[in-house]
């Protein structure tokens, strides 16, 4: 399988219309192309699934893709499909029809790729079918979902490297966003891997603006919110953005306000899915939701996400507004901010203990942010790296901050 950097551009070119590599992206074809063992270490956003898929059409045999979402899945297949590829999706919700006959095809060698979970792996007898007409590539995704520090744990991934010996030790590439270095070590040991290349480009997200908008009232606030969501026509329609809200309270009224898409737990569930696609597929629009929207929601081209209440957590602040930009196109990641929200946070946490710590989250959120960027306007490089440390804690993050010089000694009393 050796394949020349010229012809994996014409490859490239071929089967996706793609022109160049992104950045680590060749590095990682090569090594999944010769066969070898693969951690791809990437940004959200960063095509990634590119990684798996030149390789997947050039080796010998199926590409079994292993994903935590089927809604992942899904949106990889698309792709798959349009670049001509035979390819399957294997999850509970097909009938048994069409499991039938996508078992058929693949045992008739018609399927270049199959896309499952691994629970479906373990709870069917796929493995064999699999094994039955070879397997050339097991391709990982997410795969920081094995490590059981991490707040994605899947049990069912820690079977993936008996799944791998059933299917004959095919190579294995391994996909995850998550950079750091535990999750790198426990990644290599738990699936097994065999002296894999590591192909780790950095976290940042240079095309993402991150700014804090200090708000003095909820008057203010609204204000704040218009003007950010004037900005690149988005309340013309022409742009998409999400706004995430801390209530599914403020989710509706907003969108009632501003015309736009609503999305949360407390809705009927035609309503969310009717929300849902109108947002991933209709026009342009500004969607108004609770963190429940987000799990699965690969849309490449938002070009804002504004948090009109502070998120939960850092870690799930920098979930969020990655979501923005995943198409490399600059993008603009607004919190605006008031520091009474953060009663508002407290009601919720029902407990001196849990309030105090929310509060020390969200202190320490705001107070990161504020330091980060002095203009208002920061490269998410210097945000990230708080972000894979887990749990924010308020030693964790100081102790981070500090060290990188972006908070000085004198401000320890503050942060109490
Ligand atoms: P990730 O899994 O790393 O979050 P994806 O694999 O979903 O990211 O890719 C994000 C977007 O980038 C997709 O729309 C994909 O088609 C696009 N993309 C990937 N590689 C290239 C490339 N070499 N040139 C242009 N677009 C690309
Ligand atoms: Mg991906």
């Amino acid at each position: 399988h050796d394949c020349s950097t010229m012809d994996l551009l014409a490859h490239l070119d071929r089967c996706f219309g793609f022109q160049s590599f992104r950045h680590g992206q060749r590095e990682a074809c090569e090594s999944i192309v010769a066969g070898k063992d693969t951690i791809v270490l990437m940004p959200t956003g960063a095509g990634k699934s590119l990684c798996y898929q030149l390789p997947g059409i050039l080796r010998d045999g199926v590409t079994l893709v292993v994903s935590p979402l089927i809604s992942l899945a899904k949106d990889q297949a698309e792709h798959l499909k349009k670049a001509g590829q035979p390819t399957v999706v294997l999850n509970s919700t097909r009938t048994k029809k069409q499991i039938e006959s996508a078992r058929s095809k693949i045992a008739a060698g018609k399927v270049k790729f199959v896309l499952t979970t691994p629970e479906r792996l373990q709870k069917t007898d796929i493995c064999e079918l699999l094994a039955g007409v070879g397997v050339g590539l097991m391709v990982v995704d997410e795969a920081h979902c094995v490590s059981q520090w991490g707040h994605d744990f899947r049990p069912d991934y820690l079977c993936l490297p008996s799944i791998r010996e059933r299917l004959g030790n095919p190579p294995l590439a391994a996909l995850t966003a998550t950079a750091s270095e535990r999750t790198l070590d426990e990644v290599r040991c738990s699936l097994r891997l065999n002296d894999p290349t590591i192909v780790r480009t950095g976290i940042d997200r240079p095309n993402l603006r991150i700014e804090v908008v200090r708000c003095y009232s909820a008057e203010d606030k609204l204000k704040q919110l218009h003007r950010a969501l004037e900005i690149e026509g988005m309340l013309e329609r022409t742009e998409p953005a999400i706004v995430y809200c801390g209530t599914t309270k403020t989710a509706d009224q907003l969108a009632k306000s501003f015309g736009g898409l609503c999305y949360h737990g407390k809705m009927r569930k035609a309503d969310r899915a009717a929300a849902q696609e109108e947002f991933m597929n209709g026009r342009p629009s500004v969607m108004f939701a609770t963190n429940a929207f987000g799990l699965g929601i690969d849309k490449h081209d938002l070009r804002q996400v504004i948090h009109v209440e502070l998120p939960g957590s850092l870690e799930s602040y920098y979930q969020e507004m990655g979501r923005a930009g995943r198409d490399g196109k600059r993008s603009r990641c607004t919190l605006l901010y008031d520091p009474s929200d953060v009663d508002l946070r407290k009601m919720f946490a029902g407990g001196m203990m849990a309030a105090s710590k929310i509060m020390t989250a969200h202190h320490t959120l705001v107070r990161g942010v504020h330091e980060l960027g002095e203009d208002g306007e920061v490269a998410l490089s210097k945000l990230a790296p708080i972000s894979p440390l887990g749990r924010v804690t308020l030693k964790n993050c100081f102790q981070l901050l500090s060290s990188r010089g972006i908070v000085a000694p004198a401000g320890r009393g503050r942060w109490r």
